[in-house]
């Protein structure tokens, strides 16, 4: 095998498994969609596993295990995670976590090779979502291993992209 097909096979590899990964499994960093309607914002997270668990398999121990627990706890509880500017009134509805090394989600199937990825949305119902001036992303506080967020926004007014770097969590949404 050729130096050039061992890459080719590392790098398609490397994107995970999920259908809706937004991008390449890179440890470290993590992809954040946001998109914000009058009477909703859903954010949608996709990270490689390590990020927010310091390992990308199956827990085998007690101890991995309350770990990867309090990693789903964590997440579950995303109005922590994301604080969404106040004046738009909005409430966290619903949070779907998919990770197959976790066995999270309906398509949950056994992780194959070295990574593994975790996707998480997370729908939040606001009274008056277009007055979301900003938003807080928790998720350097809560998780580590993540260093940098790549971020999408799409709101009513157009599509930006911004990147937030550890520590920085606020992420603005209209000027
Ligand atoms: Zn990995």
């Amino acid at each position: 095998m050729t130096p050039q097909r061992i890459a080719t096979l590392f790098a398609a590899f490397c994107f995970g498994t999920a259908a809706w990964a937004a991008g390449p499994h890179q440890h470290g960093v993590a992809q954040l969609d946001v998109g914000v309607e009058p009477g909703r914002v859903v954010l949608e997270l996709d990270t490689p596993l390590d990020n927010l668990l310091g390992f990308e398999r199956a827990p085998r121990t007690d101890a991995e295990r309350e770990r990867a627990a309090a990693v789903v706890k964590k997440l579950q509880a995303a109005d922590g995670l994301f604080r969404i500017d106040p004046a738009a009134g909005c409430t966290l509805e619903k949070v779907s976590l998919k990770s197959a090394a976790l066995g999270l989600g309906a398509d949950a199937a056994p992780a194959k090779g070295e990574h593994a990825d975790l996707e998480g949305r997370f729908e939040f119902r606001c009274k008056a979502g277009a007055k979301a001036g900003f938003l807080e992303v928790g998720l350097f506080e809560a998780f580590a291993p993540l260093k940098r967020i790549e971020l999408q926004v799409v709101t009513q007014r157009g599509q930006l992209k911004a990147v937030l770097v550890r520590p920085a969590s606020r992420v603005v949404l209209a000027r």
